[in-house]
């Protein structure tokens, strides 16, 4: 089965092995439409490349970049913590920009002990000084709800109401979500929640991958789309239908993938893309 995929970018953690180059490089010959930057490979201290040899392999590329993952992490005991997560997002804003990306993806944070109710407003406070600057240098900023067992330490938000809840009590243009299929699978609002945020015109992303049965790792075992129990086309024809024209975004974090040969798991990802997502859209 030969896939369009004009409308699908690659996270480049998926392909964890891989420089951005090699991203890159595989990603535009494969014929994906994006790629989503994960900072890793970007900033120095965190082992990348650099901003501005990023900047110059993604241009490079024609390839459109959704997203710049993965901001966030306001929570913090400490006012000059929160702070410095502050400064941190308004950073990864100007290099979402550099990059051309269309937004950056937060992963609010938690601290244990911390109480959620807490956290939240942590986030909100937190987002609400960075959206000035998103509106500045012209980047979204997408809430990206994570399942509950990441409650403890890395996300107070977990369902699409808790990120719908922040968004309607910041009220700016530049905020939204980020649906990750991963993580509100089986919430039982999800189908009225993302017609609301379409509604809303807060449906900023779509993520997917799978969840495998049983799963084996927290953070770094999910499947591939159809490996695992998530209705990946269907909650795909729930974003379509809330009026999302944005990309597939496949995002998989995976120890048995990323041992694979990354040329071979790259052929099966565009296999899984065409049989796994449904009907491709017409951009
Ligand atoms: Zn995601």
């Amino acid at each position: 089965m030969s896939a369009d995929l004009s409308s699908v970018a690659v996270h480049t953690m998926t392909n964890k092995p891989w420089s951005l180059a090699q991203c890159c490089e595989h990603y535009a010959a494969a014929g994906f439409g994006g790629v989503s930057v994960w900072r890793n490979t970007v900033a120095p201290e965190e082992g990348g490349v650099g901003l501005d040899e990023a900047v110059r392999i993604v241009k490079g590329s024609g390839l459109a970049v959704p997203a710049y993952v993965r901001g966030g992490f306001f929570p913090a005991v400490i006012a000059t913590d929160r702070q410095r997560a502050i400064d941190h997002n308004k950073t990864m804003l100007d290099e979402a920009a550099a990059l051309g990306a269309d937004q950056v993806v937060l992963v609010v944070g938690a601290v244990p002990g911390m109480p959620l109710s807490e956290a939240r407003k942590h986030v909100a406070d937190g987002i609400a000084a960075c959206l000035p600057h998103a509106e500045q240098v012209g980047v979204k900023l997408s809430i990206e709800p994570l399942h509950p067992m990441y409650a403890a330490d890395k996300s107070c938000i977990n369902r699409m109401a808790d990120a719908r809840a922040v968004c309607e009590q910041l009220q700016h243009p530049m905020l939204g979500i980020a649906v990750d299929v991963y993580h509100v699978w089986w919430d039982p609002d999800l189908d009225r929640e993302i017609e609301l945020a379409g509604q809303q015109g807060t449906l900023f992303g779509f993520h997917v991958c799978d969840w495998r049965v049983e799963t084996r790792h927290l953070l770094t075992d999910r499947g591939l789309m159809g490996d695992g129990c998530i209705d990946v086309a269907g909650i795909r024809d729930m974003v379509r239908s809330a009026g999302f024209h944005g990309f597939d975004e496949v995002e998989v974090f995976s120890e048995e993938y990323w041992a694979m040969d990354q040329a071979e798991y790259l052929a099966l990802i565009a296999e899984r893309c065409a049989s796994q997502l449904g009907s491709p859209h017409s951009a």
